[in-house]
């Protein structure tokens, strides 16, 4: 049996609809008076170092040194920490630095991460005098209760006057939200991206949980009060998540947490849903459920075609849909690219 599918629909908010580069630049947060579960920043603090201007100077210049021709949209991304806790001569200067290459034309845009109750008129009239294009919010969850397990120390009325601020002042909103918070159901999930969607944002990042070294649910971790989700019941959330998205345009920016010298599945003091690929066990079930909807009875081979770019991920990290096709229903599975 032959199927064809088209994925432009079912995957289309993976297509960030920006086609652009972004210099990385991570802020930790330092003196963040916060003190969330799933954090370890407050408790490294003395490991941490504020970056210094010249070191920001350093990190644009380095990687504008690799985008020989400027063929694509250039973004300073201000990660980590929350951005507009820390000290303002500080913000300023950081926004400085960047904005000087705005003005010359060399990046074209800059943005930046924080907190929903550290956002207000007086910053948001400060950010725009530096040209900040984005703003992305740490939401979290839009349920109070898991809010305040979590000990965010901020509402979801926080989230809701933030955003609508944010876009009143003409700044893109970006939100970011959790999957499997201690407290979280699928439900509190749904519920938390639908009120999101209500608020408009353009992009979305989705972080499972992981239990991190140094932070609060690492101790609960040890003694059993949090146990993490299975990257299995972490992708079938997300897909859940990703359905309410499919009813929108937001571009999903990302699906868990970039790979660093700490988050890594090779850490063993990592725990939780941890791969290095994560997105894409979650595009798999995307697709592997498609199937299971077109096809009604799975009584011969069957041969899938998609659009060349979507072959590897049809058959899935570790094969995981060819296995998964071939054992359920004895059949073989066959996936063929198409331009
Ligand atoms: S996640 Fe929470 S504790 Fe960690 S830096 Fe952000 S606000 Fe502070």
């Amino acid at each position: 049996m032959k199927i064809k599918l088209d994925l432009s629909n079912i995957l289309k908010n993976f297509i960030n609809k920006e086609n652009q580069y972004t210099i990385p630049i991570f802020i930790p947060h330092k003196g963040c008076p916060n003190n969330c579960i799933f954090c370890n920043q407050k408790r490294i603090s003395g490991q941490l170092k504020n970056v210094s201007i010249e070191e920001i100077d350093n990190i644009i210049n380095e990687y504008l040194g690799y985008y020989d021709v400027h063929d694509k949209r250039i973004e300073i991304a201000f990660f980590g920490g929350s951005f507009t806790g820390i000290d303002i001569t500080l913000q300023r200067q950081y926004l400085g630095v960047a904005k000087k290459y705005v003005d010359s034309r060399k990046v074209d845009s800059i943005r930046l991460s924080t907190r929903p109750d550290y956002i207000d008129e007086d910053i948001l009239t400060m950010l725009k005098e530096y040209n900040v294009g984005t703003i992305e919010l740490g939401v979290q969850s839009m349920d109070e209760k898991v809010l305040n397990y979590a000990k965010r120390g901020h509402t979801a009325s926080d989230v809701i006057f933030a955003s609508k601020l944010i876009k009143k002042y003409g700044i893109k909103l970006g939100h970011q939200i959790m999957i499997g918070l201690p407290n979280s159901t699928l439900e509190t999930e749904l519920y938390t991206i639908r009120e999101c969607l209500k608020l408009g944002p353009t992009q979305l990042r989705i972080y499972p949980v992981y239990v991190i070294e140094d932070s609060e649910l690492y101790d609960m971790y040890n003694i059993k009060e949090y146990i993490p989700l299975s990257i299995e019941d972490a992708v079938k959330r997300c897909v859940a998540v990703i359905g309410e998205c499919q009813k929108t345009d937001v571009s999903i920016i990302r699906l868990g947490l970039q790979s660093t010298s700490e988050i890594t599945s090779s850490n063993s003091n990592l725990f939780g849903p941890v791969c290095d690929n994560f997105a894409e066990y979650v595009m798999a079930k995307i697709i592997r459920d498609e199937i299971e909807n077109k096809v009604n009875n799975f009584n011969d081979n069957i041969e899938v075609y998609v659009p060349s770019k979507y072959v590897s991920v049809t058959i899935g990290p570790k094969r995981i849909n060819k296995i998964f096709f071939e054992n359920k229903y004895n059949i073989r599975y066959i996936v063929k690219g198409e331009n």
